[in-house]
């Protein structure tokens, strides 16, 4: 048997060069993380050749012995995990997951609520260009103007207003901790299911450093790759059986196929890890460290959305300095910081320009930087930034910048 390396060069080299990409960058993407070795070697597994269509017990395959001990351990850490009753684990994505909710609870051209994306809610939550917005009638609440939290007021108008189905709690770029509690209030008065997206801090929830939804909710959905630190991949939870029976059809045969068995495995292995004293310990400094760019970018000038974080990510307003997000995003890349643009609430820049950058800890956190670690990267992003904010060649600034990286990532190994 030939290995990758002899029988595929091509793509050999790619991923060679992609994980050098990793070692030797400063991973702030918020949404991503650096997984263990055990993640990777059973997402590497033989249990990709297996299909698996069904649920444990009730395959339309022969041969599911194994891969059905694989999935109930998955169910069963999860559950664990997460302290609830029903975890179903077979989603192959975020969006799949919200996807399936949807259809167990909605038909198509019924109306939810959900947190508009301009205010830091996710594409699959009715964003036009996504299945979520094109079937159904989304109505999105958003943040207040004077402290960049979510309008509660809002939430219940438009709740009262237009009785939607599904209310959804949960985003891909706000930083607080959500008060789920008044969130269900709401969606009691209206009769309306309460569904919490908590693909970005899920890890955190595992880590018991964040309020779990589980408790409050009537659904949960999730990714398993953010601060979870699995696999990419997506999870459903919920303490209703009967809504566990529906989102369980809803995902197949309704929207998938054979399950991603090695993917599953990983989860498995995941949710595992996530189960460790250690995961608690990685939660709480995952949430230190973010404070700790956060502040350090205030002190250099630059505003957060919201004056801070409770969680992973921060929002970072360049616009005290005049700068926008595309070209922070660019310049920092050059000089070896990876982020995204992302636009502040309200913000008068288009979409592709923005004038902020999202950024977050859980991958640097997990490569083992402390606060001193994230407070240096803070100066470093801020002494690139500075070069743009002055106009004129930032080339210097970054190039600066770029072996301080070097060096810094040099002390932090992954993947040896
Ligand atoms: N929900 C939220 C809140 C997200 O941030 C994301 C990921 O960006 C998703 C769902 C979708 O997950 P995936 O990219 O796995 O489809």
């Amino acid at each position: 048997e030939t290995s990758l390396r002899e029988s595929d060069p091509d793509v050999f080299g790619a991923i060679g060069r992609e994980l050098r990409r990793q070692q030797e960058q400063i991973e702030l993407i918020a949404s991503e993380n650096i997984v263990s070795r055990a993640v990777l070697e059973a997402q590497g597994s033989v249990l990709t050749n297996k299909y698996a269509e069904g649920y444990p017990g009730r395959r339309y395959y022969g041969g599911c012995e194994f891969v059905d001990e694989v999935e109930e351990i998955a169910i069963a850490r999860a559950c664990e995990l997460f302290n609830c009753r029903e975890a179903i684990v077979q989603p192959h994505s975020g969006s799949q997951a919200n996807q399936a909710v949807f259809m167990a609870l909605m038909k198509p051209g019924d109306t939810f609520l959900g947190m508009d994306l301009a205010a830091g809610g996710h594409l699959t939550h009715g964003g036009k260009a996504n299945q979520s917005g094109k079937w159904f009638n989304a109505v999105h609440y958003g943040v207040r103007r004077d402290d960049q939290r979510i309008d509660f007021e809002a939430v219940a108008r438009l709740a009262e207003e237009h009785r939607p189905k599904i209310i959804i709690a949960g985003g891909s770029a706000y930083s607080r901790v959500i008060d789920f509690r008044k969130f269900r209030e709401i969606a009691d008065s209206v009769g309306a299911w309460l569904m919490v997206d908590m693909a970005h801090f899920a890890g955190l929830v595992a880590g018991r450093a964040h309020p779990n939804p589980v408790e409050d909710a009537h659904v949960v959905t999730s990714t398993t790759h953010k601060t979870l630190r699995g696999p990419r991949g997506g999870l459903v939870l919920t303490n209703n059986p009967d809504i566990a029976k529906k989102v369980r059809s809803a995902l197949f045969p309704g929207i998938q196929g054979g399950p991603l068995m090695h993917v599953i495995a990983a989860k498995a292995v995941a949710f595992g890890e996530a189960l460790r004293p250690s995961f608690r310990q990685y939660a709480r400094d995952v949430i230190a460290n973010a404070q700790a760019l956060a502040e350090t970018l205030v002190e250099a000038g630059y505003a957060v959305v919201s004056g801070g974080t409770d969680t992973h990510l921060a929002l970072i307003d360049l616009r005290p300095k005049g700068v926008k997000g595309n070209a922070a995003e660019e310049s920092l890349e050059r000089a070896g910081i990876t982020c995204n643009k992302n636009g502040v609430p309200f913000d008068p820049e288009k979409p592709t320009v923005t004038s902020g950058i999202r950024v977050g800890s859980p991958a640097c956190t997990t490569r083992g930087f402390g606060v001193a670690e994230f407070r240096e990267v803070g100066a470093m992003m801020a002494e690139a930034l500075d070069g743009l904010a002055k106009g004129g060649d930032a080339g210097a600034a970054e190039k600066a910048v770029a072996a301080r990286v070097k060096a810094l990532t040099g002390r932090f190994p992954i993947y040896e």
